[in-house]
């Protein structure tokens, strides 16, 4: 009853019958935005319907759409598998308004559903809503019935949502659920509110402005509505779980994994099984969606997240390559929302397949080279920057797989000797280029090397990369 694809079916059918068109997620590779490397949120296919460029036969839609947070403004790839809230790949559910209703409507759209549909306790809510919009105070007020201390003002820019330097803007409010004082942390806005006791799970963006340029900012001609509910957090409240990895989806995900390992999932290594299967997911659809693994750009962010947890399958003592394995039981669990995993099936397997038994051939040897580099080391020291180089370069590690490697013992990586090494072994590249001695086959070997990025940095550091037309 409360299983994830029946939460998602209950939020697109409550929204049916409030007049929403169905749209189908677009892809995780934005079609309309070259600046923006995954999509990660259900906004991004609307973009250009709140700026009113672009017309369609409906004023109201519902989605659920795919998202990959792990790049860009939003990156949680290094939270993920440690805290109880974050996947790189997660499903958005949204109601959007374009030009139709705003604030009333969807504020009581939204208190009717979490109360009547999921049945959410009224008395575990409370909501934030950005410091001036005594509208959506008011509101919060007259429809939930809250008290002020229920309704909290943040004046932070986690209270006014914005695309980008411009674009459609607008303040925010948030819907959090207090999961009881058997968890750590304080109510949004105060000093620890990064626990895990208030958890956020719905964002409803009130879309009123558009910035034009960095300095000015008019009303949009007619106010829409943009929102967003993570599908595993909704579902882990509904299923009284505190986690997004214990949801049933997920659960399935991760005792595969046990299976195939043999390692117990609620043991001292139940990270590992979070991120292989928190992983698989975001290869699994990222393929699906056309990317493949490579050097450089979207490609390069996909390859840290399948060797990101192909070093977890190895730590739980896979002897062979185990992420393709996993795949059928992910299409069991969301194939029949998501068609496109079942049309790629035999392609997510191959490629999968492929990438870990590749990397395994350096694996090995580079988490000893690894450990001896750190034997020395205690905790607060950092791995020094060549090695880390040379572990990227020769063995394949992505700079993130490193320092996800040392996170366990409270070891950093120097990054900036890095990024030194790195410029260095390009210059040198460069300059033994442009000597006369080489050979032909050395100069196109230079060439290609430039060309494909083998040292290419775009991909890894995801904030640089986005800027980048890909
Ligand atoms: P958080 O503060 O927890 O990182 P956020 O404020 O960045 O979340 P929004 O950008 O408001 O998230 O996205 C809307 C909703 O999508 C969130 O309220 C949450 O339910 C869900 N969500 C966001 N990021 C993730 C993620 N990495 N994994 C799972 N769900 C997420
Ligand atoms: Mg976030
Ligand atoms: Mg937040
Ligand atoms: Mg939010």
């Amino acid at each position: 009853m409360n299983g994830v694809n029946e939460i998602r079916s209950a939020f697109l059918s409550f929204f049916a019958k409030n007049g929403h068109e169905i749209v189908q997620s677009s892809s995780l590779v934005p079609r309309n935005d070259p600046t923006l490397m995954f999509t990660n949120a259900g906004m991004v296919q609307f973009k250009n319907l709140f700026t009113g460029q672009e017309k369609r036969p409906y004023s109201r839609a519902a989605t659920a759409q795919k998202c990959v947070r792990a790049g860009g403004k939003h990156n949680d790839l290094d939270n993920v598998g440690y805290t109880a809230r974050h996947n790189t790949f997660f499903e958005m559910l949204g109601n959007f308004s374009f030009g139709d209703y705003f604030k009333p409507l969807a504020i009581e759209l939204a208190w009717k559903l979490i109360t009547q549909e999921f049945g959410l306790s009224k008395d575990r809510l409370l909501v934030t809503v950005y410091h001036d919009d005594d509208e959506a105070f008011e509101l919060w007020r007259k429809i939930a019935g809250f008290p002020d201390s229920r309704i909290i003002r943040i004046a932070t820019s986690d209270n006014f949502w914005s695309m980008g330097d411009t674009g459609p803007c607008g303040p925010c409010s948030e819907i959090f659920y207090d999961q009881g004082d058997k968890l750590q942390g304080g109510p949004p806005g105060s000093a620890d509110e990064d626990g895990d006791r208030f958890l956020e799970f719905w964002n409803l963006v009130f879309m009123q402005f558009e910035q034009v340029s960095p300095g000015e900012r008019v009303a949009l001609p007619k106010p829409s509505i943009d929102t967003g509910m993570g599908l595993e957090r909704i579902a882990a409240l509904l299923q009284g779980v505190q986690s997004n990895f214990d949801i049933d989806l997920m659960r399935a995900l991760i005792i595969a994994v046990g299976a195939a390992t043999g390692v117990d999932p609620d043991g001292p290594q139940k990270a590992s099984h979070r991120v292989i299967a928190d992983h698989l997911r975001a290869s699994a659809f990222l393929v699906a969606d056309g990317v493949s693994p490579s050097n450089e750009g979207r490609g390069y962010v996909l390859r840290r997240i399948m060797r990101r947890a192909m070093r977890h399958a190895q730590m739980l003592g896979a002897p062979d390559p185990l992420m393709w394995k996993l795949v059928p039981v992910l299409s069991q669990q969301m194939g029949q929302a998501y068609p496109e995993l079942l049309r790629a099936e035999p392609l997510i397997i191959e490629t999968l397949r492929l990438e870990e038994t590749r990397f395994r051939e350096t694996l090995a040897r580079g988490l000893s080279i690894l450990d001896e580099a750190v034997r020395d080391l205690s905790q607060g020291d950092a791995l020094p920057g060549d090695v880390a180089f040379k572990l990227y370069d020769t063995y394949g590690f992505p700079l993130d797989l490193t320092k996800d490697a040392l996170r366990a013992r409270a070891i950093d990586v120097d990054v900036e000797g890095f990024e030194t090494a790195m410029a260095r072994q390009r210059a040198e590249a460069r300059k033994s280029w442009s000597g006369s001695g080489e050979t032909g086959t050395e100069r196109i070997w230079f060439a290609l090397k430039e060309k494909t990025g083998a040292t290419d940095f775009l991909g890894y550091d995801a904030e640089r990369a986005e800027g980048v037309v890909l």
